[in-house]
């Protein structure tokens, strides 16, 4: 094998670069394609993999989103989550989680604002990466019944980690 930093070719079980040091982490990648079940259940499986995975580290994420525009344009929703990862050799000091925040209000908010108040309110909480998006809900039972009219709702989705064996 070739070190990843240097490209010299060393040993197959070095896990440090003779020549520069680096160290050897492969990366891995996990693959979580949305088929058929609920949005909900989706963002459940992918907790389960963080839960059976102490040792993964490194994380980063690829959001998939449906953005569909039709009569039912509620529709900004996960479907496909992509993570490549490292393993540490124990388990690590961090838990990993995925969340949908959701708040239907008339837009009086950026998703970049929603995470601004997030981030305030989950101080011991070090977010990996986010995703966020709004889509109009222009029938809604509100609008029908001549209530409310046209509303729109943010999601944001959230990878997120904090220290284990804490609250929060
Ligand atoms: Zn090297």
């Amino acid at each position: 094998m070739y070190c990843i930093k240097c490209g010299k070719e060393i040993g197959a079980n070095n896990s440090f670069c003779p020549e520069c040091g680096a160290k050897q982490t492969p990366t891995y990648k996990e693959v979580f394609v949305r088929n058929g079940i609920s949005e909900k259940d989706f963002i459940a499986n992918i907790n389960k993999w963080f839960q059976w995975h102490p040792k993964a580290a490194n994380i980063t994420c690829k959001f998939g989103m449906d953005t569909a525009i039709g009569l039912l344009a509620n529709k900004y929703e996960l479907n496909q989550f992509v993570i490549e990862y490292e393993l540490f050799e124990h388990n690590n000091e961090n838990q990993y989680g995925l969340v949908k925040e959701e708040s239907i209000a008339l837009m009086k908010k950026s998703s970049k604002e929603f995470m601004g108040e997030w981030k305030q309110s989950h101080p011991n909480v070090k977010v990996v990466d986010w995703e966020g998006g709004t889509h109009a809900r222009g029938y809604t039972v509100s609008h029908l019944m001549g209530g409310f009219g046209a509303r729109n709702r943010l999601n944001i989705y959230i990878l997120f980690k904090f220290p284990r064996n804490k609250e929060n």
